[in-house]
């Protein structure tokens, strides 16, 4: 029987869950899903200079903002540290590790020289032990660093479920340190100790690790682990074709929450973002689940598009529960200092907008219309409620404080005012959305008025009258 997939997502937290790092954990998510495996989330903190606990929760929050719910972890390599150590004397002991005390002015010489001969800069394996040859004698009072027996000879190999076989030759690799002279563990080995303890079934990460991958797989080896499958995801380019970068904006997954984007547009984008489905753009989660898989996962650098975001973020819109729509904007009115409770019901609010906006936070600017006190610039007063107007309003206003609310009555009110004033709807209705909402154009003004309730529409219609 097949081994349960586990995949992980493994950050440095130094920074926000940037759109690269989302995607790749989308990948990584989707495919535990798909294989009814395991997701694995691992902080890979070992970076202590750079490692902030702010990161590490901006990396949490992304990861909750767009669902991709790890079913263990967080680890921290942090507190694996004993674990390192002792991995490490087992391969002392073993023989696949030993230790050097080759110095920093030694390794700078050796640099040196083979730069001279035109050379590789490389280890050359002066403190390995081999059959036959003599060590130097340990300089007195020197920390050792502990150095991977790498094999000298051969190729690693492996079969990158993206980029195809790739080989290395192992005359290519040097003995790479796994451990610093004060006993702490370098990155590679860590990452091999934490996919081997944890089981990893399927790697799956930047392609700014391909480099790494040799070394890991040699280190899995000689621990008699097995190797696991590897995935490098390509990296992904801004709307101009440069590498994504700060300069493209929005590279925080945060920031999309902020800029109104929902978050199942943002995953639905992503999902798409280096990998396809035939010609299908949009899809829930659930379908992409169903059909991920790594086959249709593009080699090649995939091109952030925001107009397709953007419509994919409409159509969602578009398709969200009102009564979700309505706490994303109160949220956001709150923030804003807006109390959202005093207007409206907002779900019948963000129903008439939700088909004509971007984004929530155009919603909430339409919502804060119905909600807020509006303040409509003196141009546009002056414009629209002329002496003619607000005749027309002072009458309309007479009806409206009697008619039966529903939206046949108000139009009819409407109607009947055009009919009075002998004036056409625009004439009533432009007027009329200038002194309820403060702007002239809104959607169905019957609609508009409905919703905003009689209370508030007579109150507003004063001010003018
Ligand atoms: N910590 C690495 C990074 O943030 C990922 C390592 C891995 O996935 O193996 O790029």
């Amino acid at each position: 029987m097949a081994s349960t997939v586990r995949t992980r997502f493994a950050p440095s937290p130094t920074g926000f869950l940037h759109i690269g790092g989302a995607r790749t954990a989308l990948f990584a998510w989707a495919y535990a899903r798909r294989h009814g495996g395991r997701f694995i989330l691992r902080i890979e903190d070992t970076d202590v200079a750079r490692s902030t606990p702010e990161a590490v929760q901006a990396i949490l929050d992304g990861m909750q903002w767009l669902g991709l719910e790890a079913d263990e972890g967080p680890f921290y390599q942090m507190q694996r540290m004993d674990r390192y150590k002792e991995v490490i004397r087992q391969m002392l002991a073993a023989g696949t590790a030993y230790h050097c005390y080759t110095s920093r002015e030694e390794l700078d010489a050796l640099r040196a020289e083979q730069e001279a001969r035109k050379e590789k800069p490389r280890y050359d394996g002066r403190w390995r032990p081999e059959p036959g040859k003599t060590l130097p004698v340990p300089p007195a009072g020197v920390q050792p660093v502990v150095r991977f027996c790498n094999p000298i000879e051969g190729v690693v190999a492996w079969d990158d479920q993206v980029k195809g076989r790739i080989e290395i030759a192992n005359a290519e690799l040097d003995d790479f340190i796994i451990a610093r002279a004060d006993g702490t563990p370098t990155y590679n080995f860590c990452v091999v100790v934490d996919d081997w303890d944890m089981g990893i079934t399927h790697v799956i990460r930047g392609d700014d690790h391909v480099n790494n991958t040799p070394r890991q797989i040699n280190v899995l080896r000689a621990l008699g682990a097995e190797v696991p499958q590897y995935a490098h995801l390509s990296m992904i380019l801004g709307d101009d074709g440069t590498k994504l970068s700060k300069r493209h904006g929005a590279v925080s997954v945060m920031q999309y929450d902020e800029d109104g984007y929902l978050a199942e547009a943002v995953v639905n984008y992503l999902a798409r973002l280096g990998w396809s489905h035939g010609d299908d753009e949009i899809f829930s989660r659930e379908q992409f689940v169903e059909w991920f898989d790594l086959d249709h996962i593009t080699p090649s650098a995939a091109q952030f598009n925001t107009e397709k975001l953007n419509w994919l973020n409409a159509h969602y819109l578009k398709q969200a529960d009102n009564a979700r729509l309505a706490a994303e904007v109160a949220n956001r009115l709150a923030r804003r200092g807006v109390n959202p409770e005093a207007g409206p019901a907002l779900e019948a609010v963000v129903a008439l907008y939700k088909e004509r906006v971007g984004n929530l936070n155009e919603l909430a600017d339409a919502v804060e219309l119905f909600v807020a006190e509006v303040h409509p610039a003196p141009e546009v007063l002056a414009q629209h409620l002329t002496d003619a107007a607000k005749a027309a309003l002072a009458s309309l206003r007479g009806r409206l404080a009697e008619v039966a609310w529903d939206k046949a009555a108000i139009n009819q009110a409407i109607k009947d005012t055009m009919a009075e004033h002998g004036l056409k709807m625009p004439q009533v209705a432009i007027p009329l959305r200038v002194a309820l909402l403060g702007v002239p154009q809104t959607p169905s003004i019957d609609a508009v008025v409905e919703v905003l309730g009689r209370e508030a529409v007579l109150h507003r219609l004063d001010r003018y009258l």
